[in-house]
């Protein structure tokens, strides 16, 4: 992985140090800067004993299984995310009482040679009805809603999401 910092984005010295890729100073002008954790949600959405699991049409993990979801906007609460997220990737219309938060999860996302350490929040929904959804096919392949028996833990792209079906559906 090519260096995160080459220089420091003030002053251009290279005496610098980046402490488990978290906090970088700059020994020559002071500045510190934090890579804080990122959030980001994942929905579990249920109808009846199928779930839904999208398929990956970008890198990181392009091909595997994900749940529908994404980072969480700057001053936008997790809630909000998931029906955001989730109009803009199924066009489905979600309100915040069908939406229940259920875990927390760390993972390591790689975007670009960039490593983010994201804080992953877990929801989960439950569709009764027969619901139309329509893909944003510049993320997401195709869905797949599979039951329990039928999920192939390989298959799926991240960790944290790993944890979470073990967890939670298998
Ligand atoms: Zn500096």
């Amino acid at each position: 992985m090519p260096k995160f910092f080459q220089y420091c984005p003030r002053c251009g010295s290279q005496n610098h140090k980046f402490e488990n890729h978290h906090r970088f100073e700059c020994f020559n002008c002071g500045f510190i800067y934090y890579h804080n954790c990122a959030a980001a949600v994942m929905v579990i959405l249920r109808r009846g004993d199928e779930i839904l699991f999208t398929v990956r049409n970008n890198d990181p993990c392009k091909g595997m299984l994900d749940f529908p979801g994404g980072f969480v906007d700057p001053k936008e609460s997790g809630h909000e995310a998931v029906i955001r997220e989730l109009k803009e990737e199924l066009n489905l219309d979600l309100t915040r009482d069908q939406i229940s938060l259920i875990d927390t999860e760390p993972n390591d996302y790689k975007y670009r040679d960039i490593l983010y350490r994201t804080l992953d929040i877990i929801f989960e929904i439950n569709l009764h009805e027969d619901i139309t959804i329509e893909l944003d096919h510049s993320e997401i392949r195709e869905v797949k809603w599979l039951k329990k028996e039928e999920v192939d833990l390989e298959a799926i792209a991240f960790n944290s999401m790993k944890e979470v079906v073990r967890k939670y559906i298998l």
